[in-house]
């Protein structure tokens, strides 16, 4: 969205007090996760429980300066309000009408289940087909779909958005702010059955999305479904899949274990090769496969789309459990349906016995008699070797159950028992409502849990990021440097919470870096500084942006453009040479690129060059040359383009020390990471990483024992002496042993002794009081920092970030 505050108040009947010019591009709704307050408006939700208005002067604090809420706070100074009379009715408002005028193409998907997975199958199989944007997370409800549809920008031509509803007279709202063109009605269920009369009046409701539609795409299994759609939307184009022949989407015939499925569509055979293969999974397929028919995929790619697809996070997770057990966790909800996929999930895996943990089915409105006895019914078909059931309501019902049942009142008390502990090599089904928590089980039942672990805390880093952001004038844009896995914290994790907070750019180095955040899902924009040359088809299939620093390399790409196909201008970085001596144009071939450029069909995006020193203050006067020489080149270059590509020259040194040459970008990288050369700046900053473990084992080695390989330490006194689990095989370089490096222990430093070994360490201890087994360690965060640890190694942070061995548990955390 792009609105002025003026604009906004006209469309949803609202005030401004303050500035009617104020641009707004954001709305933030989480005082917690604003990443740029740039064209950011905070919007104070009041759902009659909770009011957002508590969090205004955090978010204030931050920098937002425009608000909406109920109420004006006189305290704030210098802040433009949008007064709304409804803060709920306001966002419902303005989402109708920046919907009604993106001319977008839409898929509206409703449904018990499913809507999430088939939204996310759906955007990975369209995204690279049209510009797409879709709900996040599950955004569908009062709230979540006009947060959604205000993602829309003039660049999407397709939306992909989930709507739910869980109480009667929702839809109706609903449907006012969004009309989908397909509508896709997926699996009536159980779900939120409870707060309506009948199946029927659920049905009613879920249906009245599709009013404007052009298309249905529905789950034609339930009868009652197929005959409401057809009385109600006669006119429209109808579409049934499912599992039974009537449907124009259906199997061909058995579905066995090792051949290809068959789809018949329509009249049309498509053979797909489907793994998993639980009814819910299949249907879903079929939902996808229609969808992607009505919009023109040809079979060949829907089969190539459908072998890529990722699973998403599938609500169904399987764990390595102690004592050789699988444990199969799904706790994210409880009902029929799901518990049907849930029990033939368990087949997929070999063990032949098993156990399962069951929780009262809650939120259902029918007889319990008669929904436990068909909860059993499907339970002793599987043979469990023992049940565990958990509620007040479900226990009433263990006579149903002919495995070995134990019942007990809630998850503490089965974890008390001890009974799970007993459990050798099975796999342990654990299927619960929310409630319940059994997650606490898994929790018991999970094989270790990591000792050593990379901690990345992912608030640190949008705190980093705010802080040079605020260096900076707001219409610069930010390229965050994820390359060598984002400095070795992981690629993908990072990628995906900068792109959650509209990072403008990511940049990779080689080609499989920018490809393996494609394939899962990432697409902001992609800079590949290293594109190798035979990856360039490659580079254009996934839609990423090269590097071209050379002739050959501008000659071979532009080769690959034309043999791909690609008829629009392609996007292309160009990088000048000016002191750094690695990749670039000199000065000398810009007359000739110039006339290259005008006759070829590419855009230059940005003209770019990079600091060799920007972080060494000896060096000023031959950065302040570097830059002169980028001012001077790209000055001409752009000249002769006649047009003007974004520029940037400063890392994350150049934001902090060469600030007023930002130009339209800069590219941080290490900045993020919360480090810093200049000892002022590195105050400001929050540590990001940390690298732990905890203590194996604590010896008292007596006078003149030695420890570790070739006794390279021995004691002069009885000393206390701990191992840790990390050695050179996780990153730690052997040079740092024999007292040179330090970890820390609350709060102390303790210096290695002896050799460092592959897997495991020895420190000294011996000053640490009350130190003991099982004590966490810090390899470095604080004491020591990234930077000290750094000079153990007599390197730099960079390298030692990227040397922590893949061996190494990365772990994000964030509130
Ligand atoms: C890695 C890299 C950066 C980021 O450098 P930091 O020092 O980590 O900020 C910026 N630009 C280019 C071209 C890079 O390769």
């Amino acid at each position: 969205m792009n609105y002025t505050a003026g604009q906004i108040a006209e469309i949803t009947n609202a005030k401004v007090i303050g500035d009617k010019n104020v641009m707004i591009k954001n709305i933030a709704f989480d005082s917690r996760i604003i990443y740029s307050t740039k064209n950011t408006a905070f919007i104070a939700i009041n759902t009659g429980k909770n009011s957002g208005e508590k969090f205004i002067e955090s978010v204030v604090d931050r920098g937002i300066n425009v608000i909406i809420s109920e109420h004006q706070y006189l305290q704030f100074e210098n802040i433009n309000w949008i007064l709304v009379e409804n803060s709920i009715e306001f966002l419902q408002k303005l989402a109708k009408y920046h919907f009604e005028n993106s001319h977008l193409k839409s898929i509206g998907i409703t449904g018990s289940n499913g809507k999430t997975i088939l939204k996310e199958w759906l955007y990975q199989c369209l995204w690279n087909e049209f510009p797409t944007v879709k709900s996040p997370k599950s955004f569908n409800s009062q709230i979540g779909l006009p947060l959604s549809l205000l993602q829309i920008n003039d660049s999407h031509e397709l939306g992909i958005f989930e709507v739910g509803i869980s109480k009667p007279n929702e839809m109706h709202k609903l449907e006012d702010i969004f009309q989908p063109q397909i509508g896709l009605l997926t699996h009536i269920g159980t779900a939120h059955l409870a707060n309506f009369g009948s199946e029927e009046e659920l049905i009613d409701e879920k249906i009245k999305l599709f009013k404007n539609s052009e298309v249905i795409i529905y789950n034609g299994d339930n009868k009652l479904v197929n005959k409401k759609i057809k009385d109600l939307y006669l006119g429209k184009k109808l579409i049934s899949y499912g599992f039974k022949v009537e449907n124009q989407v259906n199997f061909k015939s058995n579905i066995s274990r090792d051949e290809n499925v068959v789809v018949k569509y329509f009249g049309e055979e498509i053979s797909f090769p489907v793994h998993q293969r639980d009814e819910a999974t299949l249907t879903n397929a079929l939902a996808l496969i229609t969808v992607l028919k009505e919009l023109g995929v040809e079979n060949q790619k829907i089969i190539e789309k459908i072998n890529a697809l990722k699973a998403v996070e599938m609500r169904l997770e399987a764990i390595e459990g102690q004592k050789n057990n699988i444990v199969i966790n799904d706790s994210f909800n409880l009902d029929l349906d799901s518990l049907k996929t849930a029990l033939q999930f368990l087949n997929e895996y070999k063990k032949s016995r098993k156990s399962l943990v069951l929780t009262d089915i809650v939120g259902v409105n029918s007889n319990s008699k008669e929904l436990y006895e068909e909860v059993s019914e499907l339970v002793n078909e599987q043979n469990f070797d023992s049940v565990f059931l958990i509620g007040s309501e479900i226990s009433n019902f263990s006579d149903l159950f002919k495995s070995k049942t134990f019942t007990f009142i809630n998850t503490q008390e089965l974890i008390d028992s001890k009974h799970l502990t007993e459990i050798e090599n099975q796999i342990i089904l654990l299927k619960g409502a929310r409630k319940f928590e059994i997650e606490k089980v898994k929790d018991l039942l999970e094989l270790r849990k990591h000792d050593t672990v990379l901690e990345i805390n992912l608030n640190a880093l949008l705190h980093n990021i705010n802080y040079h952001k605020s260096l900076l004038k707001p219409a610069t844009k930010m390229m965050a440097m994820v390359k060598a896995n984002a400095y070795g914290l992981g690629s993908y994790e990072i990628s995906e919470f900068l792109q959650h907070h509209h990072i403008d750019y990511l940049g990779v180095a080689f080609v499989d870096e920018g490809v393996e955040l494609r394939k899962k899902g990432i697409t902001v924009p992609i800079v590949v500084m290293n594109p190798e040359q035979h990856s360039y088809e490659t580079v254009i299939q996934y839609n990423l942006e090269p590097e071209i620093y050379s002739f050959r390399v501008l000659e071979l790409f532009y080769e690959a453009v034309q043999k791909s196909g690609y008829d629009k201008e392609y996007p292309i970085h160009i990088k000048l040479e000016t002191g750094m001596h690695r990749l670039g144009f000199k000065e000398h071939e810009l007359n000739e690129l110039s006339q290259i450029l005008s006759k070829i069909n590419v855009r230059v995006q940005s003209i770019f060059s990079h600091l060799s020193s920007s972080d060494i203050p000896t060096e000023k006067e031959f950065t302040v040359n570097q830059l002169d020489t980028f001012e001077k080149n790209s000055g001409y270059l752009i000249e002769k383009l006649g047009y003007a590509p974004m520029r940037h020259i400063l890392n994350s040194s150049g934001i902090t020390n060469y600030t007023g040459h930002q130009y339209d970008m800069v590219r941080i990288g290490i900045g993020m990471l919360g480090e810093s050369p200049n000892s002022d700046i590195q105050k400001q900053l929050q540590s990001v990483v940390s690298f732990k473990t905890v203590i194996s084992q604590i010896s008292l080695v007596e006078n003149g024992e030695s420890v570790g390989y070739s006794r390279r330490f021995k004691a002069d006194k009885p000393t206390k002496i701990a191992t840790i689990p990390v050695g050179y095989a996780d990153g730690i370089p052997r040079l740092i042993g024999n007292e040179i490096g330090n970890v820390g222990i609350n709060k102390n430093l303790a210096p290695i002794v002896g050799s460092i070994c592959m897997d495991m360490m020895m420190i000294n201890v011996d000053h640490i009081p009350n130190v003991k087994e099982g004590d966490t360690v810090t390899v470095f965060n604080a004491k020591p920092s990234l930077k000290e640890f750094a000079e153990y190694c007599k390197t730099i942070t960079y390298e030692v970030l990227t040397s922590i061995s893949p061996r190494v548990k990365r772990i994000y955390v964030k509130d």
